[in-house]
């Protein structure tokens, strides 16, 4: 563990199993300095244990920096499930998690990830209250996806302010990959602001649906990474800024919600290099865990949301500017900033 070349000074990795349910989780606290760990449940099926144990250390990292750019009161953790979501879960192996979850006495809070629904965590809450995300309760917070939404959409605005001189939106194409939960969002707001859109998507009903609403364009999946677009705005998948995409694009900046776009942090390097400016994820798409934080103190109040909201737009201003003052690329200077917060 302490030889991992993702390990990053962890406070604690605990690994669960229940022979009973079958489960085998890993839950990953990387730092409780800001307050308790929280990120979500991933269940996925690992090729293998070292695999597990990678994504485990490697996404409770991300929740911290996330988290202390988002300005909450929370630190950095993350949990996984070994398993296909489709067809190993149970009531008995969330039950188990719960438990699991439990036993850390609050030091992490868990929340939906990938593979994880709202019903899933309602059965995790039967045995731990240390569970957010849910639907049902005093300061229930639901979908996150408008918020995340929301600011992506602003954070679109503050990245174009410094690629293009203003941040009126009126006449620009942005093309977006994803028009899911968080994409469909993000177009209605971009379209509303006077935006051209050229959008892309493997589930076709939803780009018939986003397309009617908002007048974009479609086009197809791998045609999206040279569309001729100002903007290109990645709401789908992780490391699409990748060896093989970087010259295909033609557009000045790239904001959008997908967590890790960059294949590998030397990716935000080439891509200052080609003049594109960048929106490190974890900042512009931290909307949602800053919904998820205010279901955590235990009142929910949208007020409180929109007020983070704006702070954490001008932590993303910061970081483009301090960027493009230094020559440094924007994911550096962002992680250099949340590595501060949370030594601080
Ligand atoms: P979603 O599943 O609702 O939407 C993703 C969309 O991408 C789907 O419509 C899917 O069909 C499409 N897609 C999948 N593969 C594709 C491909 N090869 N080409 C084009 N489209 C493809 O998910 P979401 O909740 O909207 O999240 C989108 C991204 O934003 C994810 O990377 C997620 O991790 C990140 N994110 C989401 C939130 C949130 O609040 N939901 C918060 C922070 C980050």
């Amino acid at each position: 563990m302490f030889d991992h070349a993702s390990f990053d000074a962890h406070e604690g990795v605990h690994l669960f199993h229940d022979a009973k349910s079958g489960l085998r989780a890993i839950i990953a606290i990387h730092s409780s300095a800001l307050g308790p760990a929280a990120g979500g449940c991933r269940m996925w099926d690992y090729e293998t244990g070292e695999d597990m144990l990678k994504d485990a250390l490697r996404l409770s990292q991300g929740m911290s920096y996330k988290n202390a750019m988002a300005d909450i009161p929370l630190g950095g953790g993350k949990a996984v499930i070994w398993g296909n979501a489709k067809t190993d879960k149970s009531p008995e192996l969330f039950r188990a998690f719960g438990r699991a979850v439990d036993s850390l006495q609050g030091k992490y809070i868990t929340a939906e990830d990938v593979g994880i629904s709202v019903s899933d965590m309602q059965i995790v809450r039967e045995e731990t209250r240390y569970v957010a995300g849910l639907d049902e309760g005093e300061a229930a917070s639901g979908d996150p996806s408008p918020v995340t939404a929301k600011g992506v959409y602003l954070g679109i605005r503050e990245t174009a302010k410094r690629a293009f001189g203003t941040d009126d939106l009126n006449g620009r194409t942005i093309a977006v990959q994803g028009v899911g939960h968080v994409g469909g969002y993000t177009c209605d707001h971009l379209a509303e602001a006077g935006a051209n859109l050229i959008i892309t998507d493997i589930d076709q009903q939803a780009l018939k649906d986003v397309s009617a609403r908002t007048g974009a364009r479609i086009v197809e999946p791998d045609d999206i990474y040279d569309a001729g677009a100002d903007i290109f705005a990645p709401c789908a998948l992780g490391a699409v800024v990748n060896e093989q995409t970087l010259d295909r694009f033609k557009v000045k900046a790239i904001a959008g919600a997908a967590n890790n776009q960059l294949v590998m942090p030397e990716m935000g390097e080439l891509l200052r290099r080609k003049g594109i400016l960048y929106a490190p994820d974890y900042v512009i798409n931290g909307g949602g865990i800053i919904n998820v934080a205010a279901e955590i103190s235990g009142t929910y109040s949208r007020e409180w949301v929109d007020g983070k909201l704006e702070t954490l737009m001008h932590t993303l201003g910061e970081v483009l500017d301090e960027a493009l003052s230094t020559d440094k690329p924007t994911n550096r200077v962002a992680d250099a900033i949340a590595r501060r917060r949370i030594g601080r």
